[in-house]
């Protein structure tokens, strides 16, 4: 795997216009420099060159980053900033026993022993044969084999659901690139394993990561989309049997929102209202830093206040993380929902 030594050049190509300052939710909130890519890329052009040393205070300002990545998407010099995060994380995650401890506990008691109890909870829904097969990576909590076998059953696709282990993401953002790397490992001995290379996912994160291995692990002889994807492509005519109104919070790692927004925009039944900054980064990734600035606050109170104004009762997304964060401020004014689940429901 490359190292933050690599990024090198990246980094050196920032021009320092400031440009990402405009977009990035968490200058808004802070105003400070360290805060935000710029900022970043300024101190760790430091560590590269030997003037500086990595320190609590860098990984600090790195861990502020809520790899929303519209910097990324912003930037004149396209500076992929969440990959680099990760990398100079990784750098911290080397020498620190507390971040390593944590990813043990991520690993063996969050996503191995949690994900398994969860799974005991799962509904069984055996999918039709068809001729066309796909494999379904579940995201370690979701509940969406139903929900995805149901919507692509409608598609002539049949459902293959293995025993995949989690994406990894949750370790790449610690810069725990070695796990990181066993998950990608174990997804590539799967999709071998099974001889089946289109998968399908329901969770944003997933797919992105997913996505990420190509240029990880340099392999591109497989596709990871969301379902949304295949009934669109179907072009499938879709029809509530209640009548629906919803807004839909679009999660930073979705590649493609159009397909989402055109389902929602021409399914019977359902009245979509789009809210005020839907494509606004929820703040899952400030969880753990709830104390820095208010930040996780300050952006769920706005989300929820855009959420409010459109009446709507449902919120709809499509990512396990946008859904948690969703969930913590909702105060029962409203119900967060998987967009898949909530087809599968209501279809
Ligand atoms: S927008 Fe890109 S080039 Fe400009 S300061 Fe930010 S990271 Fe650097
Ligand atoms: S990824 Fe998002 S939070 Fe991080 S610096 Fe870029 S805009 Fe700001």
């Amino acid at each position: 795997m490359k190292s933050l030594a690599d990024c090198k050049d990246k980094i050196h190509s920032c021009s320092k216009c400031g440009l990402c300052q405009s977009v990035c939710p968490v200058y808004k909130i802070t105003g400070n420099d360290c805060t935000v890519s710029r900022g970043h890329f300024i101190m760790l052009r430091g560590l590269i060159d030997g003037n500086l040393k990595m320190s609590k205070t860098i990984n600090k300002y790195l861990d502020l980053c809520l790899k929303c990545g519209a910097c990324s998407k912003f930037c004149p010099s396209g500076i992929d900033v969440v990959d680099i995060v990760a990398l100079a994380k990784a750098e911290y995650f080397k020498t620190h026993f507390k971040e390593k401890f944590i990813s043990f506990i991520q690993k063996y008691f969050i996503f191995g022993f949690g994900v398994k109890v969860l799974s005991l909870f799962r509904k069984k829904y055996d999918s039709k044969s068809f001729e066309k097969k796909i494999l379904l990576f579940r995201g370690c909590g979701s509940y969406s084999k139903t929900s995805v076998t149901k919507l692509l059953n409608l598609c002539n696709i049949e459902v293959i659901t293995p025993n995949f282990d989690c994406c990894g993401i949750p370790f790449f953002v610690r810069g725990d690139m070695e796990n990181f790397k066993k998950y990608m490992d174990s997804f590539f001995s799967k999709i071998d394993e099974y001889g089946i290379n289109e998968i399908v996912t329901t969770c944003a994160s997933c797919e992105k990561t997913l996505n990420s291995y190509k240029k990880w692990q340099n392999r591109n002889d497989y596709t990871v989309k969301n379902v949304f994807e295949y009934l669109n492509e179907q072009n499938i005519n879709l029809k509530l049997k209640t009548p629906q109104k919803v807004t839909f919070h679009k999660p930073c790692n979705i590649t493609n929102t159009d397909t989402i927004i055109k389902i929602l925009n021409n399914t019977e039944n359902l009245e979509y209202i789009q809210m005020k900054d839907y494509d606004k980064c929820c703040g899952l990734n400030g969880i753990s830093k709830f104390n820095e600035y208010g930040i996780l606050y300050k952006l769920f109170s706005e989300k929820r206040k855009n959420i409010m104004n459109t009446g709507a009762k449902t919120v709809l997304t499509s990512c396990l993380g946008c859904e948690i964060a969703l969930k913590l401020f909702s105060f029962g004014k409203y119900k967060i929902k998987d967009m898949t689940e909530f087809l599968a429901e209501f279809l």
